[in-house]
C-alpha cells in the first residue's frame, strides 16, 4: 500500500489540512493517509492544547473518510515527539508499505531545524504541498535538494504550467511537489479568532467547532505562564518535530 503520513500539531485541525490531504491522496494515488497529531512538550506553551484534545478533534474530522486514519503514535506518550522516531517506528511496524511524508512548503523549509533531518529524508518518500503565501521556489535553497534538478519544475508549478512535479531528494528518495486548491487557513488565525470571541464557522468541521466550545479550548491561557498577545507561540510548537 501507498500510505501518506500527515503530521502536525493540529491545534486545531482545519479545512486547510483536510482538503489538502484529500486532494493529495487523489493526485498521488495514495491508498490511505495517517494523520498524526504531535505530542505535548514537557515545557508547556501557552496556546498548545493538550494532545488528547488535538487527537480527538483530528479523530472527529477524519471519521467519515474511509481513506483517513488518525494515529496516536506521537501523542500517546507524554512529552515531545519527533518525526524521525515516528517514521522509524512506522517503517518497523509496516515493513511492506510505501510511506509518503506529506508536508506544506512552510514545514519543508523548516526541516533543517527538526531533529535529525538527514535521517528523516532517508526514511520516506516526500510530498510537498502548496500553501498560501508561499511559492514553490521558496524551497530552492533546501539542503536536501539539488537546485539545478528542481529549479525548472518549481518555476513551472509557480507559473501554474503544471500542478505536479516529481524529482528526488539528495538521499535518493523521491519527492513530489504538488499544487492544490489554496485555502488560506491557519490554526494560528483560528486560535486568535477564538480568543477574540469571533466565529470560526466554515474554517473547520462543525463537530470540531462544537468540541472546542464545549471543552472551552483556546480561551486566553494566562495561567500557562506566557503572554498571549504579541508572540504566536509558533516557534515553540514547530520545534517539536
Ligand atoms: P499553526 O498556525 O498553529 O502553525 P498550521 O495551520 O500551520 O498551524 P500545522 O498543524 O502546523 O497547522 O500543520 C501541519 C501541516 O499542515 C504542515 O505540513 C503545514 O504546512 C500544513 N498546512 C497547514 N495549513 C495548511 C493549509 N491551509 N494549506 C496547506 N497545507 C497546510
Amino acid at each position: 500500500m501507498r500510505i501518506g503520513i500527515f503530521g502536525g500539531t493540529f491545534n486545531p485541525i482545519h479545512f486547510g489540512h483536510l482538503r489538502a490531504v484529500e486532494e493529495v491522496r487523489q493526485a498521488v494515488d495514495l491508498d490511505k493517509v495517517f494523520f498524526i497529531p504531535s505530542g505535548y512538550p514537557a515545557l508547556k506553551t501557552w496556546d498548545l492544547e493538550e494532545a488528547s484534545h488535538r487527537y480527538r478533534m483530528t479523530a472527529i474530522s477524519v471519521k467519515d473518510n474511509p481513506y483517513f486514519e488518525v494515529l496516536d503514535i506521537e501523542c500517546r506518550v507524554p512529552g515531545r515527539s519527533y518525526s524521525v522516531d515516528t517514521l522509524s517506528e512506522l517503517n518497523a511496524q509496516y515493513p511492506d508499505e510505501e510511506f509518503f511524508f506529506i508536508l506544506g512548503i512552510d514545514a519543508f523549509i523548516d526541516l533543517p531545524e527538526w531533529r535529525m533531518p538527514e535521517e528523516i529524508i532517508g526514511l520516506s518518500e516526500f510530498i510537498v504541498i502548496s500553501r498560501p503565501q508561499y511559492s514553490f521556489m521558496d524551497v530552492i535553497s533546501s539542503p536536501y535538494l539539488n537546485p539545478e534538478a528542481v529549479k525548472e519544475g518549481l518555476l513551472r508549478l509557480d507559473g501554474k504550467e503544471t500542478s505536479i512535479f516529481r524529482s528526488s531528494l539528495r538521499s535518493g528518495r523521491s519527492i513530489i511537489f504538488t499544487s492544490l486548491t489554496q485555502m488560506d487557513i491557519s490554526a494560528t488565525a483560528i486560535r486568535k479568532l477564538l480568543r477574540d470571541g469571533k466565529s470560526v464557522k466554515y474554517l473547520l468541521p462543525q463537530d470540531v467547532e462544537s468540541y472546542i466550545i464545549s471543552n472551552g479550548l483556546y480561551l486566553a491561557r494566562i495561567e500557562r505562564g506566557q503572554k498571549p498577545e504579541g508572540g504566536s507561540g509558533l516557534k515553540q510548537q514547530k520545534q517539536s518535530h
